[in-house]
């Protein structure tokens, strides 16, 4: 690859001649094909909002800490047809305009973590899922409400590598008082002290993080002031260790994490 040059905000431009026929291309002379490439040494630094959306509104209690829950992979796994071998529900949601048929299988003890932490926690779903299909998802989730507020994509922070970030500085809530929880460290790398990583839930039904978590913030946090101490000391630290990174592709229709 010849005539690569930095252009700036994260991309290397590579320039070559190619040759011969592909595709639908008729030329049979050279052309100049022009590539771009992320350059790794600035992409995760490079973060682009996507709206100004993800502002909640004011806290009910002072007293209320704020506990945030990634979704695919994290409290459900779904699935696009055929249908899995068991699933718990099927939504159809219009992406693009088209309609898709996805089969939800919830995580062991969804429900009993939701209904635990709600009594004593401020509850929000921050997802990089598209909105028509996370909000259809999550009304068949939490048909008793217990999550407060719901942050999808257009909530997530950009990087230049197409990922996506849920910045907690921006949800108008005291960092010390909030808790993110999600399979994807890297979704929260803006503020990893805040982070507990799950390992990534598909349809494993043996699994018992959510029962673990929820001896967490049922029982440890409430010595701490700050929940970022009670992070480290119970998890190690939170941002996570490379058996709970993600594997799943970046681009997925439904999220990227
Ligand atoms: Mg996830």
């Amino acid at each position: 690859m010849n005539g690569a040059r930095r252009r700036g905000q994260g991309f290397i431009i590579h320039r070559r001649e190619v040759s011969g026929v592909s595709g639908f291309e008729t030329l049979d002379r050279p052309r100049l094909q022009v590539e771009f490439e992320a350059d790794s040494e600035l992409t995760d630094a490079l973060v682009t909002r996507e709206s100004n959306r993800n502002r909640l509104p004011p806290l009910v209690s002072d007293k209320l800490k704020t506990v945030v829950l990634d979704l695919d992979e994290t409290l459900v796994h779904s699935s696009p047809s055929p249908p899995p071998e068991t699933y718990d529900f099927m939504i159809k949601p219009n992406l693009y305009g088209l309609r898709m048929n996805f089969y939800v299988s919830k995580r062991p003890g969804v429900d009993e973590f939701l209904e635990a932490i709600s009594k004593k926690y401020e509850v929000v779903v921050f997802t990089a899922g598209l909105e028509p299909y996370a909000s259809l998802l999550l009304d068949i989730l939490d048909p008793k409400g217990l999550i407060s507020h719901r942050l999808y994509r257009d909530s997530c922070n950009r990087s230049s590598r197409g990922r996506f970030i849920k910045d907690l500085s921006m949800i108008g809530r005291d960092l010390e008082r909030v808790v993110i929880v999600d399979d994807n460290p890297k979704s929260y790398s803006l503020q990893p002290a805040n982070g507990i990583p799950i390992k990534r839930f598909e349809d494993d039904m043996e699994d018992r993080e959510l029962e673990k978590l929820g001896v967490f913030f049922q029982r440890y946090c409430d010595g701490f002031e700050d929940m970022r101490d009670a992070v480290k000391q119970y998890w190690g630290g939170g941002g996570g260790d490379d058996d709970t990174m993600s594997t799943q592709p970046e681009s997925s229709i439904i999220s990227s994490q």
